[in-house]
């Protein structure tokens, strides 16, 4: 067991009946993570997705959470109030079954990074932005393992979807290139 050591938690609670589908959550979150920062807007680069039901005009905001490198084997299927919603429809996976929360273009999957950024933001950008406030940021102090490896872990995650995307031997060719460029 690693040494113990507190960490700042932080969330965002989701109050479904406040949220109006104006979707400025997620083209504000599209631009902030646009490079250069701001430089442009699509909704489909969104961390973000607010899912629409029509026959109840409700709309619920869901957030982009880890990368799957397969399928997993179960399905969520929701029924609320008599509707029932697509399978997986609210799930956060950024998995092979479907397109959601993937960057359109190289298919590299997107989660929510709580905006990180330097200097630290007051409250992440979806946050400021709903007006409606139905998106509430929350911070606590939690006593944790110590991360010892958890960037290294992230940095093989993208390795690896890039890996199954598009092969080893294109990984590796796109890294001596760029390293050659000086990049
Ligand atoms: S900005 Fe707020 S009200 Fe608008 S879609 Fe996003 S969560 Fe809903
Ligand atoms: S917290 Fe930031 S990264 Fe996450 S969905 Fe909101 S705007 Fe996007």
């Amino acid at each position: 067991m690693g040494e113990k050591k507190k960490k700042k938690v932080k969330s965002i609670r989701v109050d479904v009946d406040k949220c109006n589908g104006c979707r400025a959550c997620e083209a504000v979150c599209s631009a902030f993570h646009a490079k250069p920062r701001y430089s442009s807007v699509n909704p489909a680069r969104s961390r973000i997705r607010v899912i629409h039901d029509p026959l109840r005009d409700m709309y619920v905001p869901v957030y982009a959470g880890e990368y799957t490198k397969a399928e997993c084997t179960g399905r969520d299927r929701y029924r609320i109030d008599g509707k029932e919603y697509d399978e997986c429809g609210f799930c956060r996976a950024s998995c092979p079954s479907r397109e959601d929360f993937k960057e359109p273009d190289s298919g590299l999957p997107l989660k929510c990074d709580m905006c990180e950024s330097d200097p630290p933001l007051e409250k992440p950008m979806c946050v400021q932005w709903c007006v409606n406030e139905a998106l509430v940021y929350e911070e606590r102090e939690e006593e944790v393992e110590e991360e010892a490896g958890e960037k290294a872990e992230e940095l093989e995650l993208g390795l690896e979807s890039l890996k199954d995307r598009f092969g080893m031997g294109k990984v590796l060719d796109a890294l001596a290139r760029m390293e050659k460029k000086g990049k």
